[in-house]
């Protein structure tokens, strides 16, 4: 048997799915310049595409048909050499459909090799939302925001081939820089890509972390019965109504809060968060009746209050809320914990008003973030700020 090499790419649902496929294109043609064999996929039936949910697609490269074929053989990878996490919020963990919980982004990863990130933030601070593991490994940080498009058009901004940059230099076994320099030539024909990746392989480093260091966020899970232990028929659970709660200064219960699927909880799929300024709400219940994931609890003092595990990021209360700037969409990789923002509000109206209108100048114009294609020239207006943060690291 020969040697097998197998890359994860982590990525949003639809927002990344080219982005996802061309880089994993790039990583086998890369490595076949050097008489490798290869296949890329992507893991579907477990996790149909939709947007914005973590989904997940593989490069298996070998230097023998064999040992492809052997390494083919696995419906996922169970062991990769690299992962590559496209977006820095897939960091908080990957649910990519409800029947196995939320799943750290490493959670295949060999120990001692490298976690590979896109992201503007540093490694202590995306550590924050990486959970901690049992072993040691790598992380290295792709400088640059989340690159989304939609499903029919590409945003190309150099992520693709800055990332093989990055992987020739962690991962020189699979591919060197001269091969991934040869493909992009050859087949992107392209020597402003093929330079850009040549930058990212000078400048791209990584950090240690150690076991135990990240996240300690207890991650949710079950056991899912056997088929033996299932009963016969219909087997869905009934979902119970819900009913009100209390109020957390005042200990008096009112509102109306849903009971909410503890199987799925859906904040995995979420790049940007509403953030609710309570005080200027004037209740016309319009976030309610709109929101496709019922995500808002009724609060005792009758405002809307989204309940952030079971919130998508989908936008539309934001869209839909005609008080200006009472509900916005900011980015979620600002925060690292799902807590009540009203209980929050409840307990210190000044400071979470003052917090709120720092997070809200810091929110980047939704277009940029997330929810895909929302007008044309939106990407021609984009790439230029993408490949100077590309070249400036
Ligand atoms: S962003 Fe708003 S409308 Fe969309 S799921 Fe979250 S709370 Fe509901
Ligand atoms: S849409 Fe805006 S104003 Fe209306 S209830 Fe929701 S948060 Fe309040």
């Amino acid at each position: 048997m020969g040697q097998l090499f197998a890359v994860e790419v982590i990525y949003r649902g639809v927002f990344q799915k080219t982005l996802a496929k061309n880089i994993r294109r790039g990583i086998v043609l890369a490595a076949r310049n050097e008489g490798k064999l290869g296949i890329s996929f992507g893991r579907y039936g477990d996790s149909p595409e939709r947007n914005g949910i973590p989904a997940k697609g593989f490069s298996i490269v070998a230097n023998d048909e064999q040992t492809l074929e052997a390494g083919m053989a696995e419906y996922a990878s169970k062991q990769v050499d690299l992962t590559v996490v496209l977006d820095d919020t897939l960091c908080k963990g990957v649910e990519s459909w409800a029947w196995y919980g939320l799943q750290p982004v490493h959670s295949t990863l060999k120990p001692g090799h490298t976690l590979i990130v896109v992201s503007l933030q540093d490694a202590p601070t995306l550590l924050k939302s990486i959970h901690r593991r049992e072993q040691p490994y790598k992380l290295g940080i792709v400088k640059g925001a989340a690159s989304f498009s939609g499903m029919w058009v590409y945003k190309d901004d150099h992520t693709d081939v800055r990332i093989l940059g990055a992987i020739a230099k962690v991962l020189p076994e699979l591919f060197s820089l001269e091969s991934a320099e040869k493909f992009i030539n050859e087949k992107l024909k392209s020597s402003l890509k093929a330079a850009s990746a040549r930058t990212e392989f000078e400048r791209f480093a990584t950090v240690d972390v150690k076991a135990g260091q990240g996240n300690p966020e207890e991650l949710f899970k079950f056991d899912l019965p056997d088929w033996k232990d299932m009963r016969g028929g219909v087997s869905i659970k009934g979902q119970p109504q819900g009913g009100p709660y209390a109020d957390p200064v005042t200990k008096q219960a009112g509102g109306f809060r849903p009971v909410r699927n503890e199987l799925f909880k859906k904040y995995p799929t979420r790049t940007m968060r509403p953030a609710v300024n309570f005080a200027t709400c004037i209740k016309c219940t319009q976030c309610w009746l709109n929101c496709p994931d019922a995500a808002f609890d009724v609060t005792p003092e009758g405002t809307y209050d989204p309940n952030l595990e079971s919130c998508c990021g989908c936008g539309i209360c934001a869209e839909v809320c005609p008080v200006k700037n009472c509900i916005t969409m900011v980015n979620e990789s600002e925060f690292h914990g799902n807590d009540s923002q009203w209980a929050e509000f409840r307990k210190g109206k000044d400071a979470y008003l003052k917090r709120l209108e720092t997070i809200i100048q810091k929110a980047e114009p939704i277009e940029k973030r997330s929810n895909g294609f929302r007008y044309r020239g939106q990407y021609q207006e984009q790439i230029p700020v993408a490949l100077e943060i590309a070249k400036k690291g």
